[in-house]
């Protein structure tokens, strides 16, 4: 290697990054462009037809929604869903709702919630929008989700199954076989009403009986044979408590969601494909009235027109696990240093690796959205990293695998024990960031890669007799080196040549194949650089239900001791730079402290793993 990869590609800001279409902008498009929402109402806040009724025309064009369940940290395909709402909310006049879905009583924590609200703010993103925050949580909405349920009750569309698990099951059909109807199918609304009431006052054991829309036990789509919508379930709710004994199941509460909070585009992955029946559905018996078996008129509950629900493929990566209970598995089994370690696909472990959000919003619209499964090569998510960090981030030099360079003849020609200036672009494209300062002197750190006592072909840097130029500095000519007893080498020796300092007149004159990075023992600063790789060695590590746990990378971490420029020592956490030749490498933000500076390397130059 001998010279430094400066080459900088267009990229960086998202902004700056043409918007491809695909086929949810189509379909938003489309939307604007017929007024499909544009008559819609918003009264401020979420809730029911008549609360919307209040309300003035609503000013956000479109409403989309990120809803995670806050029983994990988010990682970079949440990323990916996090910027496909966000993003598309900002780029057509509308909002995107920040949602967590916590219906279910026994998985969520709270300590999830403030990592994932910081996590979308990181990214870039905010819930703030026509002076409201749009901040919500799906358990506020257990009144409305029971009203909901007893409506379709009394519209003769669900009734509580007291049937057992198995017949339940076994009643259902399968997919060559039309289901059979429940005994209980045929119960008049008031005794639905009334046994769905004692399920809600507790006075029927934890799974004796579901409430189940009533549709059809022959359709093709067995998620249209009467699903359950509402299990009882003793177990305490972080935000209410012991309020509730039944619990409402995901496919009812979360079209729900989205129509109380009028969300017009309801964006999510292709696994929920076979649901979206349901969710048409609910939503249309919801938002229409129905005649009572005695005579009288329910009102519609949701209002007009009802959410619709769009998937897309969620992203899979090579080489990268995003299952959370897989996650959790690193972490608990001491595979690695938590969840927010650099080697992590989590947001935090990202971060901490050195991703910024330009990097992480430009992979999101180069992989783009798209409506079939398909992976996403791992390099594509370094090539974004590169892409932001290379013109913004500051040049530096390091000496990852150090030793001693002995120039023989500077006291004789520098004076002995001097020290000579060197400057260096901060960045090669951008002068106005300005030019870093460092010491060159008799007694340097190269790499030890940089000296071959007997050249392969091809090889322009040290070894004796040639001569090389020192990055921003003199050409030297090597003269030999010294080993130990056991033949390792211990120190490599050169002659300056005068008159051949970098930016001197006449420097070039003496003629080389070869620049080599280096840094002063002078005024070097000792650095823990921990070199991060994959995780996994495998491209698919849990493909098929292989042992993920079989394929971890034993290589994916070395701590080595560095030396780096001064220049680095007023870095902050959280800085990034190039080192050259190395690659591009973070401040950690964690342990780095004034005294040991701690730097993680993000991404190589290159790809070293295609081949
Ligand atoms: P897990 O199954 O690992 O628990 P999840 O998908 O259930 O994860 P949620 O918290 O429910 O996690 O996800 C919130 C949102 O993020 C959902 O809308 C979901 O579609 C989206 N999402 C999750 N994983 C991915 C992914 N790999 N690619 C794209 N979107 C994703
Ligand atoms: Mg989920």
């Amino acid at each position: 290697m001998s010279t430094v990869n400066d080459k900088v590609k267009s990229g960086g800001a998202p902004e700056d990054t043409p918007k491809v279409s695909n086929f949810l902008r189509q379909i938003i498009e489309s939307d604007l462009a017929l007024g499909t929402y544009a008559q819609r109402n918003w009264a401020g806040s979420p809730g029911d037809a008549a609360h919307q009724a209040k309300g003035t025309f609503d000013p956000a064009k479109i409403r989309t929604r990120f809803p995670p369940e806050p029983n994990g940290y988010l990682h970079v395909g949440h990323a990916k869903s996090i910027c496909l709402n966000f993003g598309l909310a900002r780029d057509y006049g509308g909002v995107c709702h920040m949602r967590f879905d916590d219906t279910n009583p026994e998985k969520e924590d709270t300590e999830y919630v403030n990592s994932i609200l910081d996590a979308v703010k990181w990214l870039g993103f905010n819930w703030e929008a026509h002076g409201t925050s749009h901040l919500y949580q799906a358990s506020d909405y257990f009144d409305f989700m029971y009203r909901a349920a007893e409506f379709l009750i009394q519209a003769g569309l669900a009734y509580v199954d007291e049937q057992s698990a198995d017949d339940m099951r076994s009643n259902r059909g399968d997919f060559n076989t039309p289901g059979k109807d429940s005994p209980f199918r045929s119960r008049t609304s008031a005794e639905n009403l009334n046994r769905f009431r004692e399920m809600r006052d507790g006075k029927l054991a934890d799974g004796a009986a579901v409430l189940r829309a009533k549709i059809d036990m022959a359709s093709p789509n067995i998620n249209m044979r009467d699903p359950a919508i509402y299990r009882i379930r003793r177990a305490t709710h972080h935000n209410t408590g012991d309020t509730w004994c039944i619990y409402p199941m995901y496919t009812f509460a979360h079209p729900i969601e989205d129509a109380l909070e009028q969300i017009t585009h309801s964006i999510c992955t292709l696994e929920f494909e076979d649901q979206r029946p349901f969710y048409d559905w609910l939503m249309a018996r919801l938002s229409e009235s129905h005649a009572m078996p005695d005579g009288l008129q329910l009102a519609a509950l949701l209002a007009h027109p009802s959410p619709k629900q769009y998937e897309f493929a969620r992203l899979n990566l090579t080489y990268v696990i995003t299952s959370k209970r897989k996650l959790a598995q690193l972490v608990t089994e001491g595979k690695v240093k938590g969840w927010d370690d650099p080697r992590m696909p989590t947001i935090v472990g990202l971060r901490r690796r050195g991703y910024t959000p330009e990097s992480l919003q430009l992979f999101a619209e180069r992989i783009g959205v798209t409506k079939s499964d398909s992976w996403i090569d791992y390099s594509t998510l370094e090539g974004c990293l590169r892409d932001d960090l290379d013109p913004k981030s500051a040049r530096a030099m390091a000496v990852l695998d150090p030793i001693q360079l002995t120039i023989t003849n500077w006291d004789e020609l520098m004076g002995a024990g001097s020290l000579d200036d060197c400057h260096a672009p901060v960045h090669p494209h951008h002068p106005e960031m300005g030019q870093r300062h460092f010491k060159i002197g008799k007694s340097l750190w190269i790499e030890r890669t940089d000296y071959e006592e007997t050249p392969p072909k091809g090889f322009f840097r040290l070894y004796p007799g040639n001569k090389v130029r020192l990055k921003y500095g003199h050409v030297i000519e090597c003269t030999g080196a010294k080993k130990d007893a056991h033949g390792n080498l211990t120190e490599v020796l050169a002659q300056l040549i005068p008159d051949t300092k970098s930016g001197t007149p006449g420097s070039d004159s003496v003629k080389v194949k070869g620049v080599i990075t280096w840094v002063s023992q002078a005024d070097a600063l000792l650095a823990e650089v921990r070199l991060y790789d994959r995780l996994f060695t495998e491209a698919h590590p849990d493909a098929g239900g292989k042992d993920f746990l079989s394929s971890l990378n034993p290589d994916s971490l070395k701590l080595i001791q560095a030396y780096v420029e001064p220049s680095l020592a007023s870095s902050q956490p959280d800085a990034k730079f190039q080192f050259e030749r190395h690659g591009y490498f973070v401040a950690d933000r964690i342990d780095y402290t004034g005294n040991k500076p701690v730097f993680n390397r993000c991404t190589g130059l290159k790809d070293t793993w295609s081949k």
